[in-house]
C-alpha cells in the first residue's frame, strides 16, 4: 500500500521536482502569482482613484499623471503575465519528463528481485501513467500552482483591504462562496453523469435497432411475434432514461439554485451593509467603489483556491502512486543499514573464495523456499560445476551469488567476507557473469563490451577479448567495426547481431570486465549439446585467472570442471567430479545416463545440429 501524503507535503514534492527540472518555470511563479493579484487590483483600485479625486477635487493634471502610470504598470504586467504563462505553458512538459526520469533510474537501480514481482511492475506502469496520461495533473501542475497562489495570495490582499468589514460578514461571504462552489461543482458531476445515462441507454436502444433491421432476428421476431415483447422494452427504456435523466435535472437544478442563491445571499449582504455605511456617512463614495470591487474579487479569490485545492486532491492519490515508486526501501539497503561498506578492490585481482552459509531463498508470494538452507564453499580458482534439471534453483542461485538477489535466511561470503558488508555496487564489481538471455544494448559493439564512458575504454583489450570470444573476424568485417552500432530498432544504421554472435559478444564483454568470479549461466542453452560442450570447453581455456561456475542441466557439458555440484530442489545432493559422482551412482549417474542415451539417439537419428 502507498504512504498517503498531506495536501501540502504533494505541493511539496511537486514544487521540489519543478524547482529542479524546470527551474525558470519555479522562478517565473514569483513573477506569476503577484502579477496576477496586482492585475484586476489595479482594475478596482482605479475606479476608487477616480472617484475620490472627483469627489475630493482634486488637479485633473495629477490625476491623469496617476491613471497614465497605473495603465503602463498593468501594461507591464500584463505583458509579464503572458510572457511567465507561456514559459511555464512551454516548460510544463519538463515536470513529468523529469519525474519520470526519476522513475527510470529507480527502476534500474532498485533491488533486482522487484522487477520479478508482478505487484512491483503494476506499480510502475501505474505510476507512469499518472505522469504522462493523466493530463490534468501532473503536466498543469504548474499553472495549477500559479492559480493557487494567486488565490491565497489575492485572498490575503482583499482581505487587507476589506479589514473594515466585520468579522461576520467576511466569514459570511466565504462561507457563502464554498457552498456555492460545491454546489456547482456537483451540478457538474450530475452533468457528467447524465451524459453517462445517455450514452448507456442510446448503447441499449441502439442494439434493439440493430436487432429489428438485422435479418437474423428479423425471421424470429416475424414468425414468433415479437413485435410486442420488443415494443414494450423499446417503451420501457425510454421510461428508464427518462426517470434517471428528470432525477439528474432536479438535483441539477437544486444545485445550481443552491449556487445562485447563495451568490445573492453573500453579494446582497455585503451590498446592503456597504451601502448602509456609504449612505450612513461611515465610508467615502471612493472607498464604497473600492470595496464593492473588492467584494466581487474576493470571491473570485476563494473559489480559485477551492478549485486549485480541489484539484490537488484529486492528483492526491496519483502523486501518492508516484511518490511510492520514487521512495521504496530497497531490502538489500536495509540489509546494509549501520554497517561500514568494505570495498571491493582488495578482491578484484586474484580468484575469490565462495562460501555459502545455510542459505535460503523464497520468492516473493511463493509458499516455499527455492533454495534450503545450501552450504557449500568454493576454493579460489576452482572450476565448479553446478548442475542439476530444470528448476532445480540453479539460477538462483547464480542470482543470490551475484548479488542480484539477497537471501531470505543464510549469508553468503566473499573471501570471507559476508556479501552485505560491500555496498552493493561494489559487489556487482567482482562478478563477470553472463546469463542465457540475450540482451545487446542500443550502442555501439565497444560500448556493449566496456559499458564504459567514452575516451575511458581499453581498445586493445576489447580486441583481445573478442578474439577470445570468436568474434573478432566478424567485427572486423563491419565497415564500422568497433564503433559499429547495435540493435536496428533504434537506429536505422545500426546492426543486428545473430544469436550465437550476441552470445560471443556477452562473453567478450564478461572477459573485459576481469572479474575475479566468472559465472556462466547456460548461455549457450540454444545450442546443441556437443556445440555447448566445445562452447564450455573454451571458456575453461579462457578462465584461468578467476573462480568460474558453470552452470547447465545438460551434465556433459560441464564434465571438465574440478567438481560437479548437482543441485536438486534447493540443496546439493550430490558433489564430487564427474567419475566420482558416476561411481557414486546416485541421481546425477541415472541423470546423466538418461541424458547421454538421449542423445546418442537423436544423434543417431541426425537431429543434432553441429555448429
Ligand atoms: P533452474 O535455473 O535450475 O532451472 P530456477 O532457479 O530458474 O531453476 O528456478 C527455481 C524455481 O524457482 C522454479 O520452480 C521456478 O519456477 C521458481 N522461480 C524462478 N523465478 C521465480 C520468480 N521470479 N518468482 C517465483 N518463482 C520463481
Amino acid at each position: 500500500m502507498e504512504q498517503k501524503h498531506s495536501l501540502p507535503e504533494n505541493l511539496g514534492f511537486l514544487l521540489k521536482n519543478m524547482k529542479l527540472y524546470a527551474p525558470r518555470s519555479f522562478r517565473l511563479l514569483f513573477v506569476c502569482i503577484p502579477v496576477r493579484v496586482l492585475m484586476p487590483f489595479i482594475g478596482i483600485l482605479l475606479p476608487n482613484i477616480v472617484v475620490r479625486a472627483i469627489t475630493e477635487q482634486a488637479e485633473l493634471r495629477g490625476l491623469i499623471a496617476v491613471v497614465a502610470t497605473l495603465g503602463i504598470v498593468m501594461a507591464a504586467a500584463s505583458f509579464l503575465d503572458q510572457w511567465g504563462m507561456g514559459v511555464i505553458q512551454t516548460e510544463a512538459p519538463w515536470l513529468s519528463e523529469g519525474i519520470y526520469d526519476r522513475l527510470i533510474y529507480r527502476q534500474m537501480e532498485c533491488d533486482y528481485e522487484n522487477l520479478e514481482k508482478e505487484e512491483f511492475l503494476k506499480r510502475f506502469s501505474d505510476a507512469e501513467r499518472n505522469i504522462w496520461f493523466n493530463q490534468r495533473y501532473i503536466r498543469t501542475a504548474a499553472s495549477n500552482m500559479v492559480m493557487l497562489g494567486s488565490g491565497i495570495f489575492g485572498f490575503v490582499t482583499y482581505l487587507a483591504v476589506l479589514h473594515r468589514l466585520p468579522v461576520w460578514l467576511l466569514l459570511l461571504m466565504t462561507a457563502a462562496t464554498l457552498v456555492s462552489f460545491f454546489s456547482a461543482d456537483l451540478g457538474e458531476k450530475q452533468r457528467m453523469k447524465r451524459q453517462f445515462f445517455l450514452g448507456e441507454g442510446v448503447n441499449k436502444i441502439g442494439y434493439l435497432q440493430r436487432m429489428s433491421a438485422d435479418p437474423k432476428a428479423g425471421k424470429d421476431i416475424r414468425l414468433y411475434g415479437l413485435f410486442p415483447w420488443i415494443e414494450e422494452t423499446f417503451l420501457r427504456f425510454h421510461r428508464e432514461i427518462r426517470r434517471d435523466y428528470i432525477s439528474i435535472e432536479k438535483k441539477n437544478f437544486l444545485s445550481g439554485l443552491i449556487a445562485a442563491g447563495m451568490g445573492i445571499l453573500m453579494e446582497g449582504a455585503a451590498y446592503l451593509y456597504l451601502t448602509g455605511m456609504v449612505i450612513g456617512g461611515k465610508i467615502a463614495l471612493a472607498d464604497y467603489v473600492l470595496y464593492i470591487g473588492a467584494v466581487l474579487g474576493f470571491t473570485v479569490w476563494i473559489r480559485q483556491i477551492a478549485e486549485q485545492v480541489q484539484k490537488l486532491w484529486m492528483m492526491k492519490g496519483d502523486v501518492d502512486v508516484i511518490r511510492a515508486c520514487l521512495d521504496m526501501p530497497d531490502r538489500s539497503a536495509v540489509l546494509r543499514e549501520g554497517r561500514e561498506a568494505v570495498p571491493a578492490e582488495p578482491h578484484l585481482h586474484a580468484p575469490c573464495e565462495i562460501e555459502f552459509d545455510h542459505v535460503s531463498y523464497r520468492y516473493a508470494g511463493s509458499e516455499k523456499d527455492v533454495i534450503r538452507d545450501l552450504s557449500f564453499r568454493i576454493k579460489k580458482g576452482e572450476r565448479i560445476a553446478l548442475v542439476g534439471m530444470n528448476g532445480a534453483g540453479k539460477t538462483t542461485c547464480v542470482k543470490l551469488l551475484c548479488g542480484l538477489l539477497e537471501p531470505t535466511a543464510g549469508r553468503i561470503l566473499i573471501d570471507g567476507v559476508p556479501s552485505v558488508e560491500f555496498e552493493r555496487k561494489e559487489y556487482y564489481r567482482l562478478f563477470s557473469t553472463v546469463f542465457q538471455e540475450i540482451h545487446p544494448f542500443p550502442a555501439t559493439i565497444l560500448e556493449n563490451i566496456t559499458g564504459q564512458e567514452k575516451g575511458k575504454e581499453d581498445r586493445e583489450r576489447v580486441a583481445r577479448c573478442l578474439e577470445l570470444a570468436g568474434l573478432s573476424q566478424r567485427v572486423e568485417a563491419m565497415p564500422r567495426k568497433l564503433d559499429t552500432l547495435l540493435v536496428k530498432e533504434m537506429e536505422e544504421n545500426a546492426v543486428n547481431l545473430s544469436g550465437g554472435e550476441q552470445q560471443r559478444l556477452l562473453l567478450a564483454r564478461a572477459l573485459y570486465k576481469e572479474a575475479p568470479m566468472l559465472i556462466l549461466d547456460e548461455p549457450t542453452a540454444a545450442l546443441d549439446p556437443i556445440s555447448e560442450s566445445n562452447v564450455y570447453q573454451k571458456y575453461f581455456e579462457l578462465t584461468q585467472n578467476s573462480t568460474s561456475i558453470f552452470i547447465s542441466h545438460r551434465l556433459a557439458s560441464t564434465r571438465f570442471c574440478d567438481r560437479i555440484l548437482f543441485l536438486e530442489d534447493g540443496q546439493i545432493t550430490e558433489s564430487g567430479t564427474h567419475e566420482q559422482l558416476l561411481a557414486l551412482d546416485g541421481k546425477y549417474a541415472e541423470a546423466f545416463g538418461v541424458q547421454s542415451r538421449y542423445y546418442q539417439e537423436n544423434l543417431q537419428e541426425g537431429e543434432v545440429v553441429f555448429s
